[in-house]
């Protein structure tokens, strides 16, 4: 969930008032930074992963596998834990929920050169450790997005104190993390500024005998509105925010190379987005169903969306019309060509930018992502003497969820610019996530040595996220993509004359097993990693073994050779014995899912 600040929580009916105002001082902020830090140049390559876990308790005699909401305790240990060690190689922070934390190496990967690499599987299992370590004899953690019953009747251990086996209705509310004012202030915040709970459905999995699925055009069950129909309903913030991600943060040399890979001329990340997306796709289970979609990452969209009834119906060009403050980015940065995407700014912000010389799509993706209202704020951040530091700034974009994260410099601490890759679907296993993150931090190095050119129009790269959501899209229908993407030689030579030459727009659909593996005359970007590990001086023989492992993981899963972990958990549910085929998770399912993700994650 981002930055972690401590002071004086303010509610939303306090923000209100101000937050015009708020949204311009953000914007000087920036500014500043901005001003201060654009010539930066020469920061070296580093990167960090953000791993969350999930906190699980097992009762064996009942079959039953619940929440923990132990997530405060056990950080406290980890963080006593961490600060006796010499030296200190991981961190821990608080998550939203009482039974997620969140892990990181405590110094970022690269300081050691691209050896680091090969480091990261150490460093993540190192962290699983720390924490099994910690738990009680009953308690578990796991590294999965989605706990397939959250929300059900009886889902967390906090019910009764001699047994977990009662049925005790689920209150949302009471698993919001206490441990920072932010986690319970985003949920009222998104809450008390659309006026109304989220109502938000996720498409049911229709298996013949689902009672919320019509069938020969009868509901099944009675009891299911017609709101329901066909749909699991998600009425909490949670849902979305609950799950764990696995996130990937890549200091850049300049803020050219960060715009470039943030919003490349020719943006090749936000088009990689959507592989990674329907790559890392482990979380088909909701609220005790099976869904039909593959990837937190449109509950999680639905689930933040803090727009008023009326905001939500408005088109572009009615007064109010708005954006939603996640989802995909809004605009490139580098090339207005392919910025096909008509979203509301804040035309006060992007003026004020423009005329202190800030360039247009910088300015443009500023007042795009300002023109969202703070939902949450302390009073001590408000000090107008403040005016130095970047807070407000920092607390705004920490709560615009896009797909990539621009983050500023922090001089003070000698961070550069950097940009944080956010689609990833946490994975069963740390070997599993350490092929991820080499994957997103290859593709970075990759598209800078080669130039490769993705470029798409962003309604397209829309279409294409949706897309990759979807149950079996990995192996399902074409995506958006394109075939000529070797434009430039490198990005030294490609920056002057990358725009005007852009303006190509062919495009087919492909398959992700074609844009990894190439179909007639494109080469696949497996072929472009490959060729870019064999060349490399910097990695010895041991280091190529361990990337070429990682990357025939994600080349088998783009392949179907391999299964996602969406698919791989659909098939435990839909094999198992007492599954009725009514896309029900029910407690015995769950209990003998999450037995088998425990011994994945150990056996690996
Ligand atoms: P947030 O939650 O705001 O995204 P975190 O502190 O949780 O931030 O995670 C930051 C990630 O960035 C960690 O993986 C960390 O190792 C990594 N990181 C820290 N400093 C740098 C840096 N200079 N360059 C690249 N990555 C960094
Ligand atoms: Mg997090
Ligand atoms: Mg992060
Ligand atoms: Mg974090
Ligand atoms: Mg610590
Ligand atoms: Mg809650």
């Amino acid at each position: 969930m981002g930055l972690i600040v401590e002071g004086t929580p303010m509610s939303w009916k306090d923000i209100l008032p101000i937050s015009g105002h708020i949204r311009y001082r953000a914007a000087l902020q920036f500014l500043k930074s901005y001003q201060s830090q654009k010539q930066r140049t020469g920061d070296p390559f580093l990167w960090g992963d953000e791993i969350e876990y999930m906190l699980i308790k097992l009762d064996h005699t009942n079959s039953r596998a619940v929440l923990s909401l132990n997530s405060s305790d056990v950080l406290k240990k980890l963080h006593q834990a961490d600060d006796a060690n010499n030296p200190k190689e991981t961190d821990w922070h608080p998550e939203i929920s009482k039974y997620m934390v969140e892990g990181i190496p405590n110094i970022p990967y690269g300081k050691r050169g691209v050896i680091d690499l090969v480091s990261m599987e150490t460093n993540m299992k190192l962290r699983r450790k720390q924490i099994s370590e910690l738990l009680r004899e009953d308690e578990m953690v796991l590294t999965i997005p989605s706990f397939p019953r959250l929300g059900c009747d009886g889902c967390t251990d906090r019910i009764s104190n001699s047994t977990i086996n009662t049925q005790s209705p689920c209150v949302m509310d009471d698993l919001i993390s206490e441990d920072n004012y932010r986690f319970r202030g985003v949920i009222q915040g998104v809450e008390e500024r659309r006026g109304d709970k989220v109502n938000q459905r996720i498409q049911v999995y229709k298996d013949k005998h689902c009672s919320l699925c019509e069938s020969s055009g009868e509901i099944a069950d009675r009891h299911v509105t017609k709101q329901q129909l066909n749909n699991v309903d998600i009425d909490h913030v949670m849902y979305g925010t609950g799950c764990c991600c696995l996130q990937v943060t890549i200091q850049t040399k300049n803020l050219d190379e960060a715009k470039y890979l943030f919003y490349p001329t020719c943006d090749s990340s936000v088009i990689s987005v959507f592989k990674q997306l329907a790559l890392s796709a482990s979380s088909p289970l909701y609220k005790g169903y099976i869904s039909d979609v593959d990837t937190r990452w449109p509950v999680f969209v639905q689930c933040v969306d803090d727009r008023t009834p009326e905001e939500r119906q408005l088109k572009f060009g009615e007064v109010g019309h708005k954006g939603s403050r996640s989802g995909c980015v809004d605009c490139y940065l580098t090339s207005d060509i392919y910025n096909d995407k008509e979203v509301t700014y804040d035309e006060h912000i992007y003026n004020k930018l423009t005329s202190e010389g800030v360039d247009d799509l910088m300015s443009k993706h500023i007042a795009y992502q300002l023109i969202q209202d703070p939902i949450t704020l302390h009073k001590e951040c408000l000090n107008e003497n403040n005016n130095d530091d970047t807070e407000i700034y920092d607390i705004m974009n920490s709560s615009n969820w896009r797909i990539l994260r621009l983050k500023l410099p922090i001089p003070e601490q000698n961070i550069g610019w950097r940009v944080e890759f956010r689609p990833m679907d946490v994975q069963l296993t740390d070997f599993e996530n350490a092929a991820y993150t080499v994957f997103v931090t290859l593709l970075t190095r990759v598209i800078l040595e080669f130039g490769l050119d993705f470029t798409l129009p962003l309604s397209k790269v829309d279409d294409n996220l949706n897309r990759a959501s979807r149950r079996n899209a990995v192996l399902g229908d074409g995506f958006y993509f394109k075939t000529n993407i070797e434009k430039h030689n490198t990005m030294n030579g490609m920056m002057g004359d990358m725009i005007s030459e852009s303006c190509d727009k062919e495009y087919v659909q492909m398959t992700i097993d074609e844009i990894m593996h190439g179909k007639d005359e494109y080469k696949g970007v497996i072929y472009y990693m490959n060729k870019y590990i064999a060349a490399s001086k910097e990695f010895d023989a041991k280091t190529k073994l361990t990337m070429y492992r990682y990357i025939k993981l994600i080349s088998d899963r783009a392949s179907g050779k391999e299964k996602t972990r969406a698919r791989w958990v659909r098939d435990i549910v839909e094999n198992h014995p007492s599954y009725k085929h009514d896309s029900v998770v029910s407690d015995v399912i769950n209990y003998d899912l999450m037995m088998k993700c425990v011994n994945m994650s150990d056996m690996q």
